[in-house]
């Protein structure tokens, strides 16, 4: 439903949060954020019900903070309003954190693709599917931006899917598909929202994702290419609302 990712020189928890809090007003019935640490590992903590239910945990049992990261409201359309089907989803051993916003229409083919595999599921959303085939995609190349080409075009409906991995501090990729998704851009810091709510106290200089199209964002830079890798030009626009 809501989503916002960080990469910059400040702790995102905050930035996480006051994020996904302007983005409240759509509605939403669980919340959760992911963070890569100082140390590189990942942290994740995500909870059924209002965001004051994850501040209260994460203040209850701080976790590393770190300078990039995603988070998500969710407002449920595959499995119930339960911790486990609250983003992120992980995959490739818990180094991969997900997000997505929107319908993944072919998720049930998809998953038994996976089961088939022996991938092993621990949630009933249409997300963690989409998790998993980036996760295993992931495995093979190393190459996050390369795992989303692989997958995006496999599936059908509409989603704003958003990643990061540990092994690549620095770097939100995400893509979209008849769900909305822009680009704030800061000084040395970048930001990616289902709407410019998400950033709009931190930069009003904003770019819009196009339909089909993949961008992967570190503290110095945006690339934006379309579903096969070719380069897309973006438009940019200021935010000229009171926020
Ligand atoms: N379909 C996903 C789920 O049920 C995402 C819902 C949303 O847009 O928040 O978890």
């Amino acid at each position: 439903c809501g989503i916002i990712g960080y990469v910059g020189p400040r702790l995102s928890q905050d930035i996480l949060l006051a994020g996904l809090s302007r983005l409240e007003y759509r509605g939403y019935d669980s919340a959760g954020i992911a963070v890569i640490d100082a140390d590189g590992g990942l942290g994740m903590r995500k909870r059924a019900g209002k965001l004051a239910v994850l501040r209260e945990d994460l203040e209850a049992s701080p976790m590393p903070n770190g300078t990039t990261g995603i988070g998500h409201t969710r407002w449920a359309t595959h499995g119930g309003p339960t911790d486990a089907n609250a983003h992120p989803h992980l995959a490739d051993d818990d180094k991969l954190a997900v997000i997505h916003n929107g319908i993944i229409e072919n998720f049930a083919e998809l998953k038994s693709e996976l089961v088939g595999e022996g991938v092993g599921f621990r949630s009933e959303t249409d997300t963690e599917v989409a998790a998993a085939m980036i996760g295993r995609e992931y495995a093979r190349t190393g190459d996050l931006v390369q795992a989303f080409r692989a997958v995006v075009s496999r599936l059908e409906g509409a989603y704003t899917l958003l990643a990061m991995h540990q092994d690549h501090p620095g770097l939100v990729v995400g893509a979209r598909r008849n769900s909305p998704l822009v680009i704030g851009l800061g000084e040395g810091e970048n930001f990616l929202g289902s709407d410019v709510a998400a950033f709009v106290e931190h930069t009003r200089n904003a770019l819009a994702i196009g339909q089909d199209e993949i961008v992967a964002i570190t503290p110095d830079g945006v690339e934006v290419t379309d579903f096969s890798g070719a380069p897309v030009e973006v438009e940019a626009f200021e935010v000229t609302w009171d926020a």
